[in-house]
């Protein structure tokens, strides 16, 4: 461990982009500060700041590594609790296009936990750390700074009746989709960072079943994807506390009605037939609850030629995916590792930041984008190499169904471990579009 950088850090939003900042800054600053508008200690469950979290949320084989290297044992504690976990590819049915992938053990893990309770975890892993505060039911009404604008130095906070300034060192915006920090760039005399987006107009509905019969066997969740022969989706995990929870999404309007007959008629339509078979007969045990996306946006905060010292973003703030592809919290915790290399070459530079956490967003965020202009209402350029890489997944995906190993290929990638070139190798292709024309795929493996 070196020398600080700094007294202060404080970190705007206690969800998870904001938790796993502060994990990394502590090692850095003497005292670091999380501000919520909630009340977090002790909160296993939905939160108001966090309405999203009553809906599935899975965390991809990435992000389980790294939350694993910044808290050892996490995995371990997760299952202690109860959570179901198992393999990613060997205990999830996955439905693409209709079809369901086989499925193989991948050495990937799955923990099933629901996004409250994960964050409790990590929450309570982060608070224990030395120099850790947490500053909970406070809302974060702006920035100060240096009479010029340069230099960000602290935040006006309000709690109560109560306003403070707090001074820090390093700022960092962890608030999400709602960060405000376009607003205050222009406020201090800064452009907007620009932003791309791709419209889907999506939503999620959500409920919550005890269950009469089994549908699992072994697998953990059933997970029909949304694809352009069938735009309805949905994720089916069983809980720890031995309940379901089904989470259905509609894209470009066709939302899931929250009224119980027009719930189960969407359930009927998905690829999965095993859910409506189990939910008809099943006990509701709330009423189903919506969350709706009107589109991916990313903010190209690595293109903007001034940008205050002191101040960083991080998660949703800077790029909010469609969440169907679960790639939000990964990437936050990739951003995260990226900070800790940040901090670690001695200061805090922000555009060399947001330079270096650019191009771990783009590989997720090309990939999602593509994937949703394969739906024709979706509005977006669709340049050859988009609709090439989209009709090679399609042809992926029924490989799958007939070859457990591409399955395996495909979650890899899906899970931000291997790169997306790792499906394109000669080898590979030549395996792929022979399985998915149903001929026999090579027996030995190999994908050179
Ligand atoms: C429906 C849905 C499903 C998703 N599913 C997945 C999934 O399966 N896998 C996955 O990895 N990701 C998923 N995501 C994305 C994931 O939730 C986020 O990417 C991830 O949580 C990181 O978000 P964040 O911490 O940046 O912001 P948030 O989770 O939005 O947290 C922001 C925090 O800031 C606080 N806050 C905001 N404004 C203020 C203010 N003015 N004052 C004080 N406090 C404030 C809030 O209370 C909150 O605690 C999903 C998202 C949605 C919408």
């Amino acid at each position: 461990m070196g020398e600080y950088l700094g007294k202060t850090a404080v970190v705007l939003g206690g969800g998870m982009a904001g938790l796993l900042a502060a994990r990394v800054l502590s090692e850095s600053y003497e005292r670091v500060l999380i501000v919520d508008r909630d009340e977090l200690v002790g909160v296993r469950g939905p939160r108001r700041g966090v309405p999203h979290g009553r809906h599935a949320h899975a965390l991809l084989a990435r992000g389980q590594q790294i939350l694993e290297d910044l808290f050892p044992g996490l995995a371990a504690e997760l299952v202690g609790a109860g959570i179901p976990a198992g393999d990613l590819a060997g205990n999830l049915r996955w439905y693409f296009n209709g079809q369901r992938l086989r499925q193989k053990e991948s050495g990937l893990l799955s923990v099933s936990a629901t996004r409250p309770v994960l964050e409790a975890h990590v929450r309570d892993r982060v608070l224990a750390l030395s120099g850790v505060e947490l500053r909970e039911r406070t809302v974060i009404q702006g920035l100060t700074a240096s009479a010029d604008g340069s230099r960000v130095t602290g935040v006006r906070l309000v709690a109560g009746d109560d306003t403070e300034v707090l001074t820090a060192d390093v700022v960092v915006d962890a608030t999400g989709r709602g960060s405000r920090t376009p607003a205050w760039l222009e406020e201090l005399g800064y452009p907007r960072p620009a932003e791309d987006r791709v419209k889907i107009d999506l939503a999620y509905t959500t409920r919550h079943y005890r269950l009469r019969d089994d549908p699992y066997g072994s697998d953990l969740s059933i997970n029909p994807v949304a694809s352009p022969d069938n735009p309805r989706g949905a994720f089916f995990p069983k809980l720890s506390d031995g309940t379901s929870m089904l989470s259905l999404t509609g894209l470009l309007g066709d939302h899931p009605p929250r009224d119980d007959e027009g719930f189960l008629q969407f359930v009927k339509t998905l690829a999965a037939p095993e859910i409506f078979e189990s939910v008809q007969s099943a006990e509701p045990i709330d009423e189903p609850v919506t969350f709706h996306v009107p589109a991916s946006v990313r903010r190209r905060y690595e293109r903007l030629a001034r940008f205050p010292e002191g101040l960083l973003v991080i998660g949703d703030g800077v790029c909010a995916f469609n969440p169907v592809y679960g790639q939000g919290m990964t990437v936050a915790a990739m951003e995260a590792a990226a900070l800790r290399d940040h901090l670690a070459e001695g200061s805090v530079r922000p555009r060399r930041f947001f330079r270096a956490i650019s191009p771990i967003i783009d590989t997720p965020w090309d990939t999602s984008a593509s994937a949703d202009l394969a739906f024709p209402g979706v509005e977006g350029k669709r340049t050859l190499k988009v609709r090439m890489g989209n009709a090679y997944i399609s042809r992926l995906h029924t490989a799958a169904t007939r070859d457990a190993r591409f399955t395996e290929a495909f979650f890899r990638v899906a899970g931000l471990i291997d790169p997306p070139q790792a499906l394109m190798r000669p080898g590979m292709v030549r395996d792929v579009l022979r399985a998915s024309k149903g001929g026999t795929p090579a027996e030995d493996g190999s994908h050179r």
